[in-house]
């Protein structure tokens, strides 16, 4: 089988370059290859198309165009909010207190749990339902004096469910306390205006929404507590050292353009196959069950958990029939640890080892989705023998 016969069903996990990216992004890196911090005209041809691509993404964030700070990717965009505004808020009002979910992505868990271990922060860890999403009556209860930063993801990356990220958003600006969300799965698809969802920093990262790999962007509202974590040049107003990467950033900003412009008819599409999918898996797979909630998820993504099944089997019988699926988590073959995003959820190891997430694209159509569902019964009890 060749690659062009495999269905791509891991869209979550990252998106082929939109062939109009690609054609956007080209000249800067040949005719227009010169250091936007340069003088001359090299220098100054590139800081326009930088300036034009960072004016481009704040109008698409309703934000201003010294907001954006763009970086090597979403991972490094939630480290610059996380150990940024923290260090700037211990600094400024000794604030320890950092609260996040439990169902965030490791580039924010991680970071949370260093900055506790080594450096001396509270991290306290919010419940989430069942469908793993966040409450604002938990928020409100945990919020101190003392809490440096609240963040919480937009949509997760894992089990695809969406939380109210402006009433969050609006609860910690009533509070004083700097609110971060990472959007990185959520910017294909949903509202990313900053100013409804009333959050002082929000994360992107290209690959995501058929973007180049490599390059991502933080929004950090005006005024909002924050020292740099990369230092060096001055480049990104202090905020972010190191020669832009011109090309990337101009395709950052084409691609969000495109995605944004395209994205209630492209959900509209991916919606009706999703719930095709979700409704034949748990009608023909026993022992099945979704993860995240029924509607209020991303329009592309399904995620599973079946019980006595080996979720690394799974994918590989998957892979051999031609379907590339995920499981959803960092999950690697030979590591056969539940999920703690689904085990927060309060599935049971028998059923979060079991997990399989299929998320679906612009080049995804309804015959691959009714053949995975043909073929998907046989292949789970198949990998429930193994
Ligand atoms: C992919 C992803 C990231 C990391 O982004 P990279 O650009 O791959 O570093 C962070 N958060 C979420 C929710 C993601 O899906």
């Amino acid at each position: 089988m060749s690659d062009k016969d495999i269905i791509y069903l891991d869209y979550a996990a990252t998106t082929p370059l939109d062939n109009r990216v690609m054609e956007a992004m080209q000249p800067y890196f040949t005719q227009e290859f010169g250091n936007p911090s340069s003088i001359h005209i090299f220098g100054q041809k590139a800081d326009v198309a930088l300036e034009t691509a960072r004016t481009q993404v704040a109008e698409l964030l309703n934000a201003v165009p010294g907001e954006i700070v763009f970086t090597s990717c979403g991972t490094e965009s939630d480290n610059l909010a996380l150990r940024g505004v923290c260090f700037a808020q211990r600094t400024r009002n000794g604030a320890n207190h950092i609260l996040i979910s439990p169902v965030e992505h490791h580039a924010i868990l991680r970071t949370a749990q260093q900055l506790e271990k080594y450096h001396g922060f509270e991290l306290e860890l919010l419940p989430v339902d069942r469908y793993g999403m966040i409450k604002v009556e938990d928020v409100a209860n945990r919020l101190r004096p003392t809490t440096a930063l609240v963040s919480i993801i937009y949509a997760n990356n894992e089990i695809g469910a969406i939380n109210p990220i402006s009433e969050i958003g609006a609860l910690c600006r009533s509070r004083a306390v700097p609110m971060h969300t990472d959007a990185v799965q959520a910017a294909a698809y949903l509202n990313l205006d900053v100013n409804e969802l009333h959050v002082d920093l929000l994360s992107i990262g290209a690959h995501k929404f058929y973007g180049p790999k490599g390059v991502g962007a933080l929004y950090i509202k005006k005024g909002t507590p924050i020292q740099a974590v990369q230092t060096g040049g001055g480049q990104e107003s202090g905020m972010r050292a190191g020669t832009q990467n011109v090309p990337y950033i101009v395709g950052l900003a084409e691609a969000l353009k495109l995605c944004r412009q395209e994205r209630i008819q492209t959900s509209k599409a991916l919606i009706s196959m999703r719930d095709v999918l979700i409704k034949n898996v748990l009608e023909h797979v026993t022992d099945s069950q979704l993860t995240g909630h029924p509607h209020n998820r991303l329009p592309n993504h399904a995620s599973f958990v079946f019980k006595g099944v080996d979720g690394n089997s799974l994918l590989m019988l998957l892979d051999v029939a031609g379907f590339a699926c995920s499981s959803g988590s960092a999950c690697k073959t030979g590591n056969p640890e539940p999920s703690e995003v689904l085990l927060s959820l309060g599935f049971f190891p028998e059923w979060a080892l079991g997990s399989l997430r299929v998320t679906l694209g612009k080049a995804t159509q309804m015959d691959d989705i009714i053949r995975l569902v043909e073929i998907l019964p046989a292949l789970v009890t198949r990998a429930r023998q193994v």
